[in-house]
């Protein structure tokens, strides 16, 4: 404090400190009226939500307060809201999933938790313990049961998010906040029975060395929306972004090659996580079973030995590799859509580069690492306990 307030005579106020979020405090209030239940062939990706939502609120002198999972509902904020202007929003996407067993179950949440506290760190959001969130996320998840679709692909998406609700227009860190969890029905992210398309842009980034697009943050989304217009006009289904030559993403989604080598074995390469690229869940789970393919797991399908390796990739080595016969796919990763193989990727909307072509819609390494990926969501496979059950 100033002048000298220490030492000056008064004995220190005993502080009490913010409340942390407790899920041992949750309170359940359970809706009365139920929605109807959409058609499976409705569920385009983040359409409907479910009944519930669970909700704390941070204040800076009382802290988180009892987390509450109520009815589905709008909020009330002052429009000065730091979120409003300032853009203090951040969100993690991750789905649930019901194995054989009957149990709901999460895909390495811990991951979406680590990288919800970077996120939050980020933007100067209050802290919280996200083992708590993990918590009650499970047991919004049990509550919305009815919800998980009864159709292969099919599950229930959960989005966890933070905005700094401090009502004041001062340009500073949000020292009030909203902590939500909302979850939706969910289908197969594309629709489309053929490959990606994707468009090569240099002139739009998504993100830059030193800035923020390794952080799931909502300000990183809304300037990608003209780009990917302009790729959706000139019939390509997403924009590849590149920084110059460089590749870094593809939509929301993390980007692999596969080549041929001379002895027959593949190489798979991904962008590393340099601070340009989202470090998707997906993306390190992908890695993980390749390195592990061969020594203590077997990725069937891929009869190969893979050298995986997270290294930079430019749009013309991508070329030249399809020039000299080597490239055999790419492939995009992602929570939403699992895995998904890319058929063409034009260059600025001009010169496409050739792909090898599928007649089904996937390459055979892509096809293999869905149906393992999925195998271990659905808790069919067990692989280093990333399945984790809902109870
Ligand atoms: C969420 C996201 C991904 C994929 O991350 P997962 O954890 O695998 O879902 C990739 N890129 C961007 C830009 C994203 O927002």
């Amino acid at each position: 404090m100033a002048n000298g307030s220490e030492g000056n005579g008064y004995a220190m106020q005993a502080e009490s400190q913010p409340a942390p979020l407790d899920a041992s405090k949750l309170k359940v209030t359970l809706s009365e009226t139920l929605k109807p239940m959409p058609p499976l062939d409705d569920l385009a990706f983040g359409k409907h939500m479910s009944d519930h939502m669970m909700v704390s609120t941070y204040h800076p002198v009382t802290g988180w307060t009892d987390p509450e999972i109520k009815p589905y509902g709008p909020f009330v904020l002052d429009p000065v809201c730091s979120c409003f202007q300032y853009s203090t929003n951040l969100f993690e996407g991750m789905k649930a999933y019901i194995g054989p067993d009957g149990k709901a179950r999460l895909f390495r949440p811990d991951m979406n938790m680590t990288r919800m506290r970077r996120s939050r760190d980020r933007v100067a959001l209050p802290s919280f313990d996200t083992d708590e969130l993990l918590k009650i996320i499970k047991k919004l998840v049990q509550i919305e049961r009815r919800w998980f679709p009864n159709a292969p692909d099919h599950t229930l998406y959960v989005r966890p998010t933070i905005i700094g609700t401090r009502p004041s227009l001062g340009v500073a860190a949000s020292d009030h906040a909203l902590l939500y969890v909302v979850c939706g029905p969910t289908g197969p992210f594309f629709r489309v029975s053929r490959m990606l398309s994707l468009m090569a842009v240099s002139e739009h980034v998504r993100s830059w060395p030193g800035g923020t697009g390794g952080y799931k943050l909502a300000g990183n989304y809304a300037p990608t929306f003209m780009p990917q217009a302009e790729a959706a006009k000139r019939g390509y289904d997403q924009v590849l972004w590149l920084i110059g030559d460089k590749i870094t993403e593809a939509g929301a989604m993390n980007f692999f090659i596969v080549l041929k080598r001379d002895d027959d074995d593949l190489d798979v390469y991904t962008p590393p996580d340099d601070g340009t690229i989202l470090p998707g869940v997906t993306r390190d789970s992908v890695i993980r079973l390749l390195q592990a393919h061969g020594t203590s797991t077997t990725i069937e399908g891929i009869p190969q030995t893979v050298h995986v390796e997270e290294r930079p990739v430019t749009l013309s080595e991508v070329a030249q590799w399809s020039a000299d016969g080597r490239l055999l796919e790419v492939f995009t990763v992602g929570t939403a859509v699992i895995v998904a193989s890319v058929g063409r990727i034009g260059v600025e909307g001009k010169d496409d580069i050739e792909l090898p072509k599928h007649d089904i819609q996937m390459g055979p390494v892509a096809r293999a690492i869905h149906k393992k990926m999925t195998n271990i969501q659905w808790g069919r496979e067990e692989f280093e306990g990333w399945s984790v059950a809902c109870e």
